[in-house]
């Protein structure tokens, strides 16, 4: 599951970079800044859920929501494996580890 995941999120970047005008540098900001992107169309898609904007109504649902977290994932992702080429599956493994030991484990 978790290489499947990583294979997925590589094949991604391998896309997104060969069609890229930019530097490699400059892809790695511009998919951090990219998170952004994505977080803002939650955003949106929260609103839309909730119809609170009232010139748009319920312009989405929650699913529209679940999708949109999934691109904030995967965004972020690719933006860890562009920061860090070598050992991203392994810093997020180690990450995930340093969340898991603070959180508390129910009795
Ligand atoms: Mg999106």
């Amino acid at each position: 599951m978790d290489d499947d995941m990583w294979q997925t999120v590589d094949a991604v970047a391998d896309w997104l970079a060969a069609s890229s005008p930019v530097s490699a540098e400059m892809q790695k900001v511009l998919q951090i800044l990219k998170i952004t992107e994505e977080a803002g169309e939650v955003a949106e898609a929260v609103i839309g859920a909730m119809g609170t904007n009232p010139r748009k109504g319920f312009s989405h649902d929650w699913d529209d929501v679940t999708d949109e977290l999934c691109d904030v994932i995967v965004t972020a992702l690719v933006a860890l494996g562009r920061v860090r080429p070598d050992d991203a599956p392994q810093t997020f493994r180690h990450h995930l580890r340093q969340i898991a030991a603070r959180c508390p484990t129910p009795s």
